[in-house]
C-alpha cells in the first residue's frame, strides 16, 4: 500500500531542491505551492528532487489536452502512425543514456539491471509494429443474403496509464505505443518516486510529431489517481501495481464506467526437481531472487524443492550470495542495487525477522548491510523450511528475499502454487519433458517458465497473470494491448438487389 508522504507546500523540507512537474501540452505545470513529495536517491537515502502533486485543475487541463489532440490523432492515417512509431524509437535510443541515467538515479537499479530495461522497453515498442496487421480489422463476407459484416477498431478516446516505481520507463513506454498507435491520447501517471523518466519520456515524445498534448504526465499519487478515474472524459485505465491498489483501480475506474485493466502484485513459485542441473538452476535462482534488488513482479521469491533436491540447491544458493556485488547502480561493478525506500528496506527487514520469530531457517542473513550504509540497502536473503501460513511465505515481501519450501513430491509443489492468491509467474527446472510438460499445461500462473526463472514473455505475447496478479483481462504488449486500446465497431451493410436489373447487373450464381 503507498507509503508516499505528501508534504505540506510550506514544509521546510521544500527549500533549495529542484522540483519536477506534471508535463501538459509541451509545457511543464509545477505549482511551488501545490502538496508534493520528495524523491530520493536510494543509493544514498538523500532527498534530490520534489514532485508536485496534480490538482483537480491540472488533471482537468490534462484532459482538455489531450481531448484536443484526440480530434486529430484519431484521424492520423495509418502510415502517419507507422512512421511516427519509427520515429519515437530513433530518439528513445537516442536517448538511452540519459534514460538509463534516471532509471539508476531515482529508482536505484544497479547498471545491468537498468540497461537490461531499456532493452526490454525496446522489445515492448518493437511488438508495436505489428500495428498494420493487429489494427487490420475482420471481414466476413455475406454472412446472410446480400449481406456483409466487418469488424473496424475504433480508438476509445483519452486514457490514462498509472505505472509502478519498479519500471520507471518500461511499462511507460509499452502502454503509451499501444495507446498511441490505436489512435489515443494519454495522461500518463507515474509512480512518484521516479517521476523524471516519465517527463524525459514526455518531452521526447514531443518531439516526433504528436499533436500537442497527445500525451501528457500528471505527477500524483492516490489523489490525483481519484481525480483521473472518476473523470467522465477519460475512457479506459491501464495499470500497473500492488494487488491491493490494482483491486481498488480496477472497482473505482469500472463504477466509473471505464475500462480498466490492473495488474497487480506477486509470489512466485520455482520448482526445483531432483533432476535439474543444479548449478545452472542456482544461477537461474540467484539472478531471478536478487535482480534488481526482487523489485519485479516476477521475482523469484519461493524455490519449492522437491525431495532430495532441497539439500543440493541450498548448498548451491547459499554458496553463490557472498560473491554478488550489492552497492549503488551507478558503480559500474555493482550487480545489485538498494531497495526504492525507506520503508520498503524497513519492510524487508521486518519479514526477515518475523520468518526468524516464525520458524524458517536463516540460510543468509541480509540484515547487516542495512546498518552498514546509509542508502536503502537489504542484502541478499535466504531462508530454508519456510511454510504457507507463515508472513515469509504468504506475502509479497518486494526485496531480496528468497525462502525454500521443501516438498515430497511435484503435485505437492504444484498444489501450493494453486493454492496461491497470487498467479502472476511460476517456473521449473527439471531434466524431464514429462514432468515439464505436466507443469506447463497445468501450473496456475498466467506466465510460465521451464528452466527459465522470470518467464516474462518477449514481444508479441503480452504480459500478464492470473487471480488476484489481475483484475480485468488484457494486456500491455501485442495483440491483447490493442485489443484492449480498441474497441470493435461491427458494421452490418446491405445494398438492395431489387435495384440491379434496372442497372444492368445479374447476379450469375458461381461467378
Ligand atoms: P503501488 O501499487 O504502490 O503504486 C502503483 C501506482 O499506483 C503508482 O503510480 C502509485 O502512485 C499509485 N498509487 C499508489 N497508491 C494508490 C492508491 N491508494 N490509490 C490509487 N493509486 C495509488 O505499487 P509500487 O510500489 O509502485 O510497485 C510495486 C508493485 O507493483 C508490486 O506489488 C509489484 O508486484 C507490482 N508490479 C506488477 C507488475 C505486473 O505486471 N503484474 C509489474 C510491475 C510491478
Amino acid at each position: 500500500m503507498p507509503e508516499v508522504e505528501i508534504l505540506s507546500a510550506s514544509s521546510e523540507q521544500l527549500q533549495g531542491l529542484p522540483l519536477v512537474g506534471s508535463r501538459i501540452a509541451g509545457e511543464t505545470v509545477a505549482d511551488p505551492s501545490a502538496p508534493t513529495s520528495q524523491v530520493f536517491d536510494p543509493a544514498t537515502g538523500e532527498v534530490t528532487r520534489l514532485v508536485a502533486h496534480a490538482d483537480a485543475a491540472t488533471v482537468q487541463r490534462a484532459v482538455d489536452a489531450a481531448s484536443a489532440a484526440f480530434v486529430e490523432w484519431r484521424e492520423a492515417a495509418q502510415n502517419r502512425r507507422f512512421a511516427w512509431l519509427m520515429g519515437f524509437r530513433e530518439r528513445l535510443v537516442a536517448a538511452r543514456p540519459a534514460l538509463v541515467d534516471l532509471i539508476i538515479d531515482e529508482g536505484g537499479k544497479a547498471r545491468p539491471d537498468a540497461e537490461g530495461e531499456f532493452n526490454r522497453t525496446l522489445d515492448g515498442l518493437d511488438s508495436a509494429f505489428s500495428m498494420p496487421v493487429a489494427l487490420q480489422g475482420a471481414y466476413s463476407e455475406q454472412v446472410a443474403r446480400g449481406i456483409d459484416t466487418y469488424a473496424l477498431p475504433r480508438p476509445l478516446g483519452v486514457v490514462t496509464t498509472i505505472t509502478p516505481f519498479n519500471f520507471p520507463l518500461m511499462i511507460p513506454v509499452w502502454d503509451a505505443v499501444a495507446a498511441l498507435v490505436s489512435g489515443n491520447t494519454v495522461i500518463h501517471k507515474p509512480s512518484p518516486r521516479v517521476p523524471s523518466a516519465s517527463v524525459l519520456l514526455c518531452e521526447i515524445l514531443e518531439q516526433t510529431g504528436l499533436p500537442v498534448g497527445a500525451f501528457n504526465v500528471i505527477q500524483g499519487e492516490a489523489e490525483t489517481v481519484g481525480l483521473l478515474l472518476d473523470h467522465p472524459v477519460i475512457q479506459a485505465a491501464s495499470f500497473v501495481g500492488s494487488t491491493p491498489v490494482a483491486h481498488e483501480i480496477y472497482r473505482r475506474g469500472s463504477a466509473a464506467g471505464k475500462r480498466v485493466q490492473a495488474m497487480g502484485g506477486a509470489k512466485n513459485h520455482v520448482i526445483v526437481m531432483p533432476d535439474a542441473d543444479m548449478p545452472f538452476t542456482a544461477d537461474s535462482l540467484v539472478s531471478g531472487a536478487f535482480g534488481s534488488s526482487g523489485q519485479r513482479c516476477m521475482a523469484v521469491t519461493l524455490a519449492v524443492a522437491v525431495g532430495d533436491a532441497a539439500d543440493r540447491i541450498r548448498e548451491e544458493v547459499s554458496s553463490r550470495i557472498p560473491a554478488l556485488k550489492v552497492g549503488a547502480g551507478r558503480d559500474a561493478d555493482s550487480e545489485m542495487g538498494p531497495v526504492i525506500s525507506r520503508e520498503s528496506q524497513q519492510r524487508a527487514l521486518d519479514y526477515i525477522e518475523k520468518g526468524v520469530a516464525e520458524g524458517a531457517e536463516l540460510v543468509v542473513d541480509g540484515r547487516a548491510l542495512a546498518a552498514e550504509r546509509a542508502g536503502f540497502f537489504v542484502g541478499p536473503t535466504l531462508f530454508d523450511r519456510v511454510v504457507p501460513g507463515t508472513s515469509l511465505y504468504d506475502n509479497e515481501i518486494f526485496g531480496p528475499v528468497l525462502g525454500i519450501v521443501r516438498v515430497e513430491t511435484l503435485d505437492e509443489a504444484m498444489d501450493l502454487i494453486d493454492r496461491s492468491p497470487y498467479g502472476n509467474g511460476a517456473s521449473i527446472f527439471t531434466g524431464s519433458g514429462l514432468a515439464a510438460r505436466k507443469f506447463q499445461r497445468d501450473a496456475g500462473a498466467g506466465m510460465v517458465g521451464v528452466n527459465v526463472p522470470i518467464p516474462v514473455p518477449v514481444n508479441s505475447f503480452s504480459t500478464g497473470g492470473w487471480k488476484a496478479s489481475v483484475f480485468g483481462a488484457h494486456g500491455l504488449l501485442g495483440p491483447e494491448a490493442f485489443r484492449f486500446y480498441t474497441h470493435q465497431k461491427i458494421v452490418t451493410v446491405r445494398w438492395p438487389e431489387s435495384g440491379a436489373q434496372s442497372m444492368g447487373m445479374a447476379f450469375n450464381p458461381g461467378r
